[in-house]
């Protein structure tokens, strides 16, 4: 009658599918063969890839492998070693449980497995392409599971092309297995790329060494062991950063609950909140933690391609772990019994005087992709049609408020200036209005700083060199993650320099696709930039608070600051008089 039947889908487009959520990137794929081989008891493995994983990759293990027709039923939906009775999930132990991962990977990759159990004589090796099965022979090989991937996601064309670089995808890899070697202290990994070792994680050597192997001998320098504490079902143990010592995003905050690491929002906010008068306000400390409990109190069935763990507790867990920094951060030297020894404040380096700043009125940040670029050089020239028409406010300092604001007479009535917020406004625009203008004023420095950077960073900063060099800096690459920062745009202090890089480049990593639009980069760029800015008002001269004011009047937005805070409030005489009845 009708074509429109319903029908069961061909088992290879289901599992295509479920493909679409297991395995969203390389990573992923590698992510489930890991945890598959340290479910299986591995005490080695080996990890090898080739152009980000979309070439190849081969997870090579010693664990305890699969009988000829285990193996075939691996490749099977649904198909577990691990669990029986939804009951079961309460139990789990193990990293995979959905029986998804062999079969979804297969169906959208030429995908070969051999293994072999250490009882049998011989291995097996089953041959899948695009969920197809080509063969299955004997193979000879040593116990273990051998898994290699090649030409992910070819069966299914349309994913392609939602690959990042393979400079992204391979700094993806990286991340991930440095994770998992750092969790698994009785598992030798070794990762390697194109057959170059990226590093191998030492066996059964303290956490501080293996850190330092697996994630690079600056973090090491900045971490500390922290004591052991216990709770009934409860146990926290790890490193912890140095106070003072911060990040502008979570990118060295490494939790692990039960020996998967996870993301945790409850973990990482109890971490912060022990840093709290420690490290400056919206930066994250570091911190490597494993966190081990009852897996009936963790909720580990939550989507596939994420990490973010629940627990059934949360106030319990969160309590226990500021408990235990707090007690190990008061511990340790330089610790919260005495904070002044700790610097408190973020390194600033903003040094624009603010009655020099170019009286420009750079289009609104959205509009920057599509708005005509100011052709007069802003600097150290000033734009001629604003500054040639100075705007008279007519307001009258009446007062300093605490410090951090200013109270004038306008010619309407009453004034509040916030001085930080308007200051903030005020190097926002001046910022981004050389961004807008491609005329960086840029610096170069007599001694070239050196930046060692992780992978992903690394790779970031290669595939946005051009946005990068268009605001003002000048970067070289000298060796693989090596690169030597040769100028900087004239507001950032060399001093300030490799932080602010470093932070800069976490951000873009987090933001990957909005910085593929330059007006969406340069306006984060110069977001950060002002973030950093140090509030600049009790250093001004009261003939300076003016002049603050009728700058911040001559940008696109004098109402707000960059954030959306407010820069100043006001009151007409109508309002006051209303006020007095
Ligand atoms: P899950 O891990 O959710 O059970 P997978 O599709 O990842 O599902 O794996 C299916 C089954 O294949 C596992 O339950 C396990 O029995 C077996 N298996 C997969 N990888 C390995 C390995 N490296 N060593 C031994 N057995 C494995
Ligand atoms: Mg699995």
């Amino acid at each position: 009658m009708s074509d429109a039947s319903i029908r069961i889908l061909d088992p290879t487009v289901a599992n295509q599918i479920a493909a679409g959520e297991v395995v969203e990137r390389p990573a992923a794929v590698i992510k489930e063969l890991l945890e598959n081989s340290l479910d299986a008891g591995a005490t080695r493995v080996t990890i090898d890839f080739s152009r980000g994983g979309k070439a190849l990759m081969v997870v090579e293990d010693d664990g305890k492998g699969m009988a000829p027709d285990e193996a075939l039923l691996s490749l099977e939906r649904h198909a577990t070693s691990k669990i029986r009775l939804a009951a079961d999930l309460d139990r789990i132990a193990t990293f995979g449980f959905r029986g998804e991962a062999l079969p979804s990977i297969a169906s959208v990759a030429r995908f070969t497995l051999q293994t072999r159990p250490a009882a049998a004589a011989n291995g097996v090796e089953i041959l899948v392409n695009g969920g197809k099965v080509i063969h299955r022979r004997d193979h000879g090989m040593a116990p273990g599971t051998r898994i290699e991937v090649a030409n992910l996601f070819h069966p299914v064309p349309a994913r392609l092309k939602f690959l990042k670089s393979d400079e992204t995808e391979a700094a993806h890899i990286i991340r991930l297995v440095r994770l998992y070697a750092v969790a698994h202290a009785e598992v030798g990994f070794l990762l390697r790329e194109d057959g170059r070792e990226l590093f191998r994680s030492p066996g059964k050597a303290p956490l501080l060494e293996r850190v330092r192997e697996i994630w690079g001998k600056q973090v090491a320098t900045e971490l500390a062991l922290m004591p052991v504490t216990e709770r009934p079902g409860l146990r926290l143990s790890g490193l912890l950063g140095r106070p003072g010592v911060s990040r502008a995003t979570r990118q060295d905050l490494v939790t692990v609950v039960n020996g998967r690491p996870v993301d945790s929002r409850t973990m990482a906010f109890a971490l912060t909140e022990s840093y709290h008068t420690l490290i400056p306000k919206g930066r994250y400390p570091l911190a490597f933690i494993f966190l081990e409990m009852d897996p009936a109190w963790v909720d580990v069935n939550v989507h596939p391609a994420k990490r973010e763990v629940r627990f059934r507790d949360e106030a319990k867990v969160r309590g226990f772990i500021i408990e235990s920094v707090l007690g190990a951060l008061r511990a340790s030297p330089g610790g919260g019994a005495d904070p002044e020894r700790v610097p408190l404040e973020p390194p600033s380096f903003s040094t624009a005087v603010i009655p020099s700043i170019p009286a420009t009125m750079p289009p609104a940040a959205v509009e920057l992709a599509t708005a005509s670029v100011p052709s007069a050089p802003l600097a150290p020239t000033p734009a001629p049609v604003a500054s040639s028409a100075p705007l008279r406010l007519g307001w009258r300092l009446l007062a300093r408020l605490r410090e951090e604001r200013a109270v004038f007479e306008t010619p309407t009535g009453l004034a509040v200036l916030d001085l930080g917020a308007a200051h903030q406004r005020v190097l926002y625009e001046e910022i981004l209005a050389r961004f807008t203008a491609g005329r960086p004023v840029s610096q170069p420095l007599l001694v070239p700083l050196t930046l060692e950077l992780d992978p992903l960073p690394a790779a970031v900063l290669k595939e946005r060199q051009e946005l990068l060099t268009a605001a003002g800096f000048e970067f070289e690459e000298y060796g693989r993650n090596f690169w030597r920062l040769a100028a900087l745009p004239t507001w950032l202090e060399p001093a300030d320099a490799l932080v602010f890089v470093r932070d800069l480049l976490a951000e873009m990593a987090r933001r990957e696709g909005d910085f593929g639009r330059p007006a969406l980069a340069y306006d984060a760029l110069a977001k950060l930039a002002v973030a950093r800015a140090r509030r600049k008002g009790d250093a001004l001269a009261d003939g300076e608070l003016l002049a603050l004011a009728e700058t911040l009047f001559r940008t696109a937005q004098p109402g707000t600051c960059p954030k959306g805070r407010r820069t100043y409030v006001e009151w007409s005489d109508a309002d006051l008089g209303r006020r007095f009845g």
